[in-house]
């Protein structure tokens, strides 16, 4: 039997699947940490607060939004980032074994 390892506060991994620790709902698996989580996007200014007033259109040519993804179980945010809409690989979590 496999034993369950944290990868954080709020996850754990048991073999290739990974698990929210406050409702056991499954969250993702080895080849996307955050498959079945539920994943808002939101302009960066309309959810950045106090820190996001400027637009950012004046400083990046890209466009900026506020990413967060919860867990389908019991709506815990598992993750929280500030990001270019592009670029889908900012923060990861490796659930294997580098090689
Ligand atoms: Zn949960």
């Amino acid at each position: 039997m496999s034993k369950s390892q944290r990868l954080d506060d709020n996850l754990y991994v048991l073999g290739d699947k990974v698990y929210c620790t406050r409702c056991e709902a499954l969250v993702g698996a080895a080849d996307s940490w955050l498959k079945y989580a539920l994943t808002t996007e939101r302009p960066a200014q309309e959810r950045g607060g106090s820190l996001m007033r400027a637009a950012p259109s004046l400083y990046v040519d890209s466009t900026i939004v506020f990413r967060q993804a919860c867990c389908p179980g019991c709506l815990t945010a598992l993750l929280t980032e500030t990001t270019t809409d592009s670029d889908q690989h900012v923060r990861t979590k490796r659930i294997t074994a580098q090689q």
